[in-house]
């Protein structure tokens, strides 16, 4: 048996209503995607929100820890930033909610020892000029 699809390739033949003949084969010889196929379809039918939607509301697509640290910096392109926004307060996923709360706080704290350490090695800098001014001297 070939491997299993990406879940999204399943999502887009509910949503596209077409099915490639490789699905279609896997699909024949794999219950699991069979059952997940089956449900899509259930889902889909008689709501007006797309399936790729309620995929992202019923929390499937969490994005990974790294690009919740992204978010909190600042880091992701417009339309990552969206999503991600999206994801929190629109779908309001409790995880990571409470995952980018926790990275923020990690972050204020990390960057506040940043500056003392930044403060700390300027000031040793400083000193070891000095020292060396004096040696020349
Ligand atoms: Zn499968
Ligand atoms: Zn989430």
């Amino acid at each position: 048996m070939s491997s299993c699809p990406p879940a999204r390739q399943l999502v887009e033949a509910v949503e596209s209503e077409t099915m490639s003949p490789e699905l279609d084969d896997h699909i024949e010889l794999c219950s699991a995607c069979r059952a997940m196929l089956s449900s899509l379809r259930e889902e889909s039918e008689g709501l007006t929100i797309s399936v790729g939607d309620l995929w992202v509301k019923e929390r499937i697509s969490c994005p990974h820890r790294d690009i919740l640290l992204s978010y909190v910096n600042e880091a992701l392109t417009p339309a990552e930033m969206d999503f991600i926004t999206f994801h929190l307060n629109v779908v309001e996923c409790p995880y990571c909610q409470a995952d980018t709360t926790e990275l923020a706080d990690l972050l204020s704290q990390e960057s506040a020892r940043n500056l003392e350490d930044s403060v700390d090695r300027s000031l040793r800098r400083s000193a070891a000029v000095l020292s060396e001014n004096r040696r020349s001297n």
